[in-house]
């Protein structure tokens, strides 16, 4: 039987470790870390995100600043949120809730964000300090999958990764993590010939092609380390990811659930930029290091 990689358990571990950093550098900051959730738009999907979001923030002493813009704003009234956050002394950390509505360019407006309130890592100087190993917000979801595997002292060094995706959000940045912790990394996508024979050579096998269920036992090797990042409704009802979790199960050394892997653990990300941005400015010492890899 696979080793449950615990996603749930294990943000709620590290919750209690921001926690204890709020409360002990409180005082020192004169005011709590804060983190402001911009949405654009009614996506019910990103609703639930939200609120989850905020749910977290209260339960660790983060103060949320919500903001929500109609689905008719236009980019300059997106942009003014946006610059109206970053001159907020309160807010440490910014997040642009994706999907915009349809007409929205993301890209500039993700580029708006001050680079040291980025609680996401996708601005483009977080993104370079990523891959020149500089310090600086990581992308959550791969970061989150980093402390997923480090939680369970498995070390990428020398070990074979293949990343089934290749998107800005997940799949590059998790291949660079991936490779600065010393692993041989191979970045499968649409256009890879022959995936299975690929995803094989895998000893850590990390998945984010947004296709539920489209790996089977057929794409693993006896011993590999998956994480599963896709989520996705089933018609019928449920949460899958992007593989069959029951065919890899008996075969592969580790898997992370769908729910309750990789979900929970971008959310605890999203905390560690706040925090880490929070004791910056206010020149606190932390504990978090490893966690910004
Ligand atoms: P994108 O759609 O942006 O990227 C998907 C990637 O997978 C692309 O690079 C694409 O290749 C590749 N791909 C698609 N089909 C195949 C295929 N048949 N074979 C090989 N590669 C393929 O998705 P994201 O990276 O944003 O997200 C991936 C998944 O992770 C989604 O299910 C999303 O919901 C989930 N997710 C979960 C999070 C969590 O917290 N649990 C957070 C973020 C995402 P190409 O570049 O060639 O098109």
């Amino acid at each position: 039987m696979a080793l449950r990689l615990d996603g749930k358990a294990l943000a709620k571990e590290l919750e209690q470790r921001l926690q204890a950093q709020i409360q002990s550098a409180c005082s020192v900051a004169g005011r709590p870390p804060g983190l402001a959730v911009l949405r654009v738009g009614d996506d019910p999907a990103s609703a639930v995100y939200v609120s989850n979001k905020e749910k977290a923030c209260a339960r660790i002493g983060v103060e949320s600043f919500g903001s929500h813009l109609p689905a008719d704003a236009t980019a300059a009234q997106v942009l003014e949120a946006i610059c109206a956050l970053n001159a907020d002394e309160r807010v440490d950390g910014i997040l642009l809730q994706l999907p915009l509505p349809e007409g929205l360019d993301e890209t500039p407006l993700l580029a708006a964000i001050d680079p040291e309130k980025d609680a996401d890592g996708l601005h483009t100087l977080n993104l370079g300090r990523l891959l020149k190993g500089e310090p600086g917000p990581r992308s959550c979801t791969p970061a989150g999958v980093m402390a997923m595997l480090r939680s369970q002292g498995i070390d990428p060094s020398g070990k074979r990764a293949v990343v089934v995706g290749r998107s800005i959000l997940v799949g590059q940045p998790m291949a660079l993590m991936l490779q600065a912790a010393n692993a041989t990394v191979t970045v499968a996508h649409s256009r890879t010939r022959d995936l299975a024979a690929v995803t094989r050579q895998a000893e850590i096998l990390v998945v984010a092609a947004g296709r539920p269920e489209m790996l089977g036992a057929d794409h693993v090797s006896p011993g590999t380390v998956v994480v599963d990042v896709g989520i996705h409704r089933r018609p019928e009802g449920g949460l899958c990811g992007d593989v069959k979790a029951a065919e890899l199960e008996p075969i592969v050394a580790a898997l992370s659930p769908v729910p309750g892997g990789v979900g929970p653990m971008t959310v605890t990300m999203l905390l560690v930029n706040t925090v880490v941005a929070w004791c910056r400015r206010h020149q606190i010492d932390h504990d978090l290091a490893d966690l910004i890899v």
